[in-house]
């Protein structure tokens, strides 16, 4: 079984995936992580993100991979456990440019097409272009949203609780930023898949959320037997 979550920036996903991914005991990626790997191999070769060639180079000479340790994927820059170094803001926004290089994205689709269908039971992918490019007959397709102001205080809370400091102002314009990005760029733009179902998440809370998703997954799974 695959379930493809999409949205932008802070809407809940990665939250949400891995509370699904663990209920129905499927493997959980974050397909965005892959993108802040690649960002950090950028500002750690010491090229602009802006550099197309030299980071597809990067890229290309990279070993990216995810790997389980105590029932988490985790994150390798080269054989480098780098998960929670990617969290970083800086990070991010390095992730967002080097995100609209088509090479890129080709080489990470490739890579997130096999993990996907390496797990027996199934997976539980979240990401911008899951239901529209990478598995767009996903067996469940969600698209999660917020307004930018909710999305905002959780990303702030959340980077708080990682003693990461930044302000609410700062954390804002970031991701009002990183939407203009995410849903105006050329290759895989962010949008809502065909068939995906749309949940606003502003003024529900995350287990609201959470059963919501698993109550649709449980009636079709109990009918068809997926
Ligand atoms: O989801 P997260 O914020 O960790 O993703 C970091 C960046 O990677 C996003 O801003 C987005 O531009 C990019 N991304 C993407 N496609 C995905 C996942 C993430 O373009 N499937």
């Amino acid at each position: 079984m695959i379930i493809s979550i999409d949205g932008p920036s802070g809407a809940g996903k990665s939250t949400l995936g891995k509370m699904i991914a663990k209920e129905l005991g499927l493997l959980y990626l974050d397909t965005g992580a892959m993108y802040r790997a690649v960002g950090l191999a950028v500002l750690e070769a010491g090229i602009g993100p802006e550099d197309t060639d030299s980071v597809v180079k990067v890229v290309r000479n990279t070993k990216i991979e995810l790997k389980e340790i105590a029932g988490e994927l985790r994150i390798f820059l080269n054989d480098i456990d780098v998960s929670d170094q990617v969290r970083k803001a800086e990070i991010g926004q390095i992730a967002s440019i080097v995100s609209s290089i088509p090479e890129v994205r080709r080489i990470l689709v490739e890579k997130q097409r096999k993990i996907g269908l390496s797990s027996e039971k199934g997976c539980v992918l979240d990401g911008r272009d899951i239901g529209t490019v990478v598995f767009p007959d996903a067996d469940f397709k969600f698209f999660l949203t917020a307004n930018p102001e909710t999305r905002a205080r959780r990303r702030y809370e959340e980077n708080l609780q990682r003693g990461i400091t930044t302000t609410y102002e700062e954390t804002l314009a970031e991701i009002k930023e990183r939407d203009i990005r995410d849903t105006s760029r050329e290759d895989s733009p962010l949008r809502i898949p065909k068939g995906a179902i749309l949940i606003d998440t502003s003024e529900m809370g995350l287990k609201e959320v959470f059963e919501r998703m698993l109550e649709i997954i449980r009636k079709k799974t109990s009918t068809s037997r997926i």
